[in-house]
């Protein structure tokens, strides 16, 4: 079979399977991805939150007493009962050591005791928070979540919460902190295999799609070229066995087509009453044997058959008894021919017998057979028993025409049909 031109099918098939794997390949991913940034912040601030309630017990418990503020020589003094926390960094080291959270206690706005350091090492104590978080907090009085706070040019996921005294005035802060880079960092690492996964199986589902959808693209253009033949006349073109043996809809189309072919050839090639080929395969096949002559002078005879009195049968017992002996009789000649040659209704009550691979000593020895089977054996119709004998003209083929050969034939029928019917003109 010749090969059809594509027709866009990749086109097609971009903007049909493989467009919408990626767009929802990447829709899926992007939103995973954000998803899981934001539960990591959650995640984050929670355990700030945590956190901060542990160290504000853990104050509570190791420094009895409330807090409380004295100025002395312009500075603020920040103590818990009776332990001063200006300057004192056991609790919040000991707390960053164990978890890798920044921990300060602020005197008003001001650092007293962190974890936090410059580059050069020094701790950061002295310097203030910034407007807005002595705003939320330290005048606001509440607790606060942030999820971007500059400190000492190091951005921070931060957690404030207010300190009180004894009369409920707000004069402190603590501070919990973990650097943004460090979270940003694990969610990049934590993303990357589901990316790599959602691009992975973008990758299989297109590779599957395509490969799927070229085989069905396949499969259409074989049953396209399939009918293509059959509008040109070609019935005898052979269907794709792999095809037709699919389980699909397509494979059930395809047998439905190769039986449409069958009743095509049916229709085109046998004659309806006797399912002999009728005259026109008749002749496309004696001139392929002629053909087959000329390449390599392959013997053959042709033989023109006509019933004998036939016009009485059809008189004496009706045209349905025509019918019935001239079916009876072509089954009889296809039976003979099996393996030799062909036979085809040539028209009326006439057949034209070819013998391939054979010289005209052994066609004629065939033919006397046939003559025999006709001749002896009665054609049953309802309780009529009907002795019918026919007549044939036999020749060689050579590399003559068509109609030679068959004019031939049909001389030497005539011949016999003069000189008593019932027997074989060579
Ligand atoms: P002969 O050939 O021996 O000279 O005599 P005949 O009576 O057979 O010759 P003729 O050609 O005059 O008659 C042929 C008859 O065959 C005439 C036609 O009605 C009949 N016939 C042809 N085709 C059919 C057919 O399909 N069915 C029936 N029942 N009869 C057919
Ligand atoms: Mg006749
Ligand atoms: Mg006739």
């Amino acid at each position: 079979m010749k090969q059809l031109k594509g027709s866009g099918f990749f086109r097609v098939l971009f903007k049909m399977n493989v467009l919408p794997i990626i767009l929802l390949t990447i829709v899926i991913t992007t939103f995973s991805a954000m998803r899981f940034a934001s539960s990591m912040r959650i995640e984050t601030k929670n355990g700030l939150v945590d956190l901060s309630h542990t160290v504000a017990t853990l104050y509570d418990k190791v420094y009895e007493g409330d807090y409380h503020a004295v100025e002395k020589d312009g500075e603020v003094l920040l103590w818990k009962g009776e332990h001063l926390l200006n300057g004192d960094f056991g609790i919040p080291d000991a707390i960053k050591e164990r978890t890798g959270i920044d921990i300060t206690i602020f005197s008003r706005d001001t650092r007293i005791s962190t974890t936090i350091r410059t580059g050069s090492g020094e701790r950061v104590t002295g310097t203030t928070a910034n407007e807005t978080v002595v705003d939320d907090v330290l005048y606001g009085g509440h607790s606060q979540f942030y999820s971007s706070t500059l400190v000492e040019g190091v951005r921070y996921f931060s957690y404030y919460e207010p300190l009180y005294d004894a009369k409920g005035a707000c004069i402190g802060m603590l501070f919990l902190g973990k650097p943004s880079a460090e979270v940003e960092g694990l969610v990049r690492s934590s993303l990357s295999p589901i990316i790599l996964f959602g691009l992975l199986t973008m990758l299989i589902a297109c590779f599957v799609t395509i490969r799927f959808s070229g085989r069905l693209v396949d499969a259409i253009r074989k049953m396209e070229l399939f009918l293509v033949a059959i509008e040109r006349g070609d019935l005898h073109e052979e269907f794709d066995q792999e095809v037709m043996e699919r389980r699909d809809e397509l494979g059930e189309m395809s047998r439905y087509l190769i039986k449409m072919q069958q009743s095509l050839q049916k229709l085109v090639e046998q004659d309806l009453l006797t399912g002999l080929y009728n005259r026109r395969s008749g002749e496309k096949l004696l001139k392929h044997v002629c053909e087959k002559y000329v390449q390599d002078k392959t013997p053959f005879c042709v033989a023109i058959g006509d019933v004998d009195h036939f016009k009485c049968v059809n008189d004496t017992y009706g045209h349905e008894c025509g019918d019935v002996a001239l079916t009876e009789l072509s089954a009889r000649m296809k039976e003979h021919m099996q393996g030799r040659g062909f036979v085809a209704r040539w028209g009326g009550e006439e057949m034209l017998l070819v013998y391939g691979g054979v010289h005209l000593d052994r066609a004629a020895a065939y033919m006397q057979e046939l003559l025999e089977a006709i001749r002896t054996k009665p054609i049953v119709y309802g309780d009529v028993k009907l002795n019918i004998t026919m007549t044939f003209g036999l020749t060689e083929g050579n590399d003559e025409k068509i109609e030679h050969i068959i004019r031939a034939a049909d001389e030497k029928l005539y011949q016999g049909k003069n000189s008593g019917r019932n027997q074989i003109v060579v």
